[in-house]
């Protein structure tokens, strides 16, 4: 890792109660180490009793609509942008739910619960497939989607 100011090899250095992190010799300075973020959203139905999946990247399961945050943007707004985008639907309401860090895409994952306004998606480019689930049924359908099942089941188990 090089010090994206001044392109000096990292070193690692102890920081008090935050352990060895990379530091730059020339600027004198730590470089916490960067990652994205993101959110993914759990959209139930107007009654609560269904969850939207979408298909993407020819996988075989279906996964929850997600996006990475744009620079300046805030989660909520993240959440709200990519579901207009994603599936054309308004919310009326959303709640955070937890969240969690995915090495694979280095990212920091918000997952949200929201309430859609009505059930008539109109998919973007992006998605293959969607469909209302029973929640109880979501659990089948999410099995491959690692992370999003992880949150559907927090979910469950929660709420
Ligand atoms: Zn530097």
């Amino acid at each position: 890792m090089f010090c994206e100011f001044c392109g000096t090899k990292l070193e690692k250095k102890e920081l008090l109660n935050e352990g060895m992190i990379p530091y730059c010799p020339n600027c004198k300075e730590y470089r916490f180490p960067k990652f994205s973020v993101g959110m993914l959203a759990i959209i139930l139905s107007p009654d609560q009793s269904e969850v939207l999946l979408i298909k993407q990247y020819d996988t075989s399961f279906y996964r929850l609509v997600a996006g990475y945050t744009n620079k300046g943007e805030s989660l909520e707004e993240t959440l709200i942008r990519e579901v207009k985008e994603e599936v054309s639907l308004d919310l009326v309401s959303y709640k955070p739910l937890t969240s969690s860090y995915w090495e694979k895409s280095n990212t920091l994952l918000e997952c949200f619960v929201a309430v859609a306004k009505n059930k008539e998606v109109v998919p973007n480019y992006e998605v293959q497939e969607y469909k209302w689930f029973k929640l109880a049924d979501a659990y089948n359908a999410l099995d491959g989607a690692k992370l999003a099942y992880k949150f559907f089941d927090y979910f469950m188990k929660n709420n």
